[in-house]
């Protein structure tokens, strides 16, 4: 059976984590924007070039830019895929409607991963990541807020959405992932 799912949630929730584990159980694709982005600005490619000072400010890189990565992944054969770390505004998430559309690949779920801002930002302290200091992490905060966040209800008004608790370790996370999305 092919599963499409969507990751959605603050920085430090632990999507990246969980996504790699429940991929790796079912044979999903994992489709982490962020590392991709990653991976174009240790490459030095031109698109990490344009991607860096942007990333480690804590903005959100364009949305032409996000979708070219998704697009090229997206449109390969496999067996399901899970979608983490984007889309991160409403126009993404239209674009990536399109393209599923497109496709013939709906979204079957949304995940949210819930925690607070206490927890999220202890998390992300200590993995050390280049845009992991505390400035930074206030901003991709405030991002997530702002243009993130609207995602929820857009998912919720399309019946897709389910919440789980993301606090805890993450054996405890995963069992209530593969809870939601049995
Ligand atoms: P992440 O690993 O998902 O926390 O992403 C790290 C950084 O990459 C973000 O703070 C953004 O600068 C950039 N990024 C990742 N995914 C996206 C996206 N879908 N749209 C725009 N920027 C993104």
């Amino acid at each position: 059976m092919e599963n499409r799912f969507l990751f959605l949630g603050p920085p430090g929730a632990g999507k990246g984590t969980q996504a790699s584990l429940i991929c790796k159980d079912k044979g999903l694709l994992h489709l982490s924007t962020g590392d991709l982005l990653r991976e174009e600005v240790s490459s030095g490619t031109e698109l990490g070039k344009q991607a860096e000072s942007i990333m480690n400010k804590g903005e959100l890189v364009s949305d032409e830019i996000v979708l070219s990565i998704v697009e090229k992944k997206l449109s390969k054969n496999f067996q399901g895929w899970l979608l983490d770390g984007f889309p991160r505004n409403l126009t993404q998430a239209q674009l990536l409607e399109d393209l599923l559309q497109k496709l013939d690949q709906p979204i079957e779920l949304v995940l949210l991963i819930e925690i607070d801002d206490e927890t999220l930002t202890q998390r992300m302290l200590s993995r050390g990541r280049k845009d992991d200091n505390e400035q930074v992490i206030r901003r991709r905060l405030n991002v997530y807020r702002e243009k993130t966040s609207p995602l929820i209800n857009h998912y919720k008004d399309l019946a897709l959405l389910k919440s789980i608790d993301g606090s805890g370790d993450i054996e405890d996370v995963k069992n209530r992932i593969k809870e939601a999305i049995k």
